[in-house]
């Protein structure tokens, strides 16, 4: 494991998918919110909107700290996904995306595979970002 470099934007990567998480946290929540039976319609429509907007300002923040994410090696954002073909040495997690295998690996394996290059790079909390 020790030959796998460590990407040098470690902190920015963890964070930017910590919020990711949160996102989806926030998302499930909303959708709670707007199957709850139990409360009033009105109160329930108003934490769909507030959660979902939270949702959205989160989202806009991932979008703005993934824009700065760039590949040590091909130089390419690689936390954005484009419709093109992706490397083969890319990840994937089951039929999940590129980019939210992406996400669960930092997460979870720390390590992150350039869909671009294929290059793999370790992620390191304690790295400057
Ligand atoms: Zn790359």
């Amino acid at each position: 494991m020790n030959d796998i470099p460590v990407y040098t934007r470690s902190s920015l990567l963890v964070w930017s998918c910590r919020l990711v998480t949160l996102v989806w946290g926030l998302l499930g929540l909303a959708m709670a919110a707007m199957l709850s039976v139990a409360a009033d319609l009105l109160l329930s429509i108003w934490w769909f909107v507030s959660i979902l907007l939270m949702a959205v300002a989160t989202g806009v923040a991932v979008i703005a700290l993934e824009y700065r994410l760039r590949c040590d090696s091909c130089k390419r954002r690689f936390m954005f996904e484009d419709l093109g073909s992706k490397h083969r040495q890319a990840r994937r997690r089951g039929s999940l995306t590129h980019w939210t295998s992406s996400v669960l690996d930092v997460l979870l394996s720390k390590s992150v595979t350039c869909i671009y290059c294929g290059q793999t790079f370790r992620v390191e909390h304690a790295a400057k970002a």
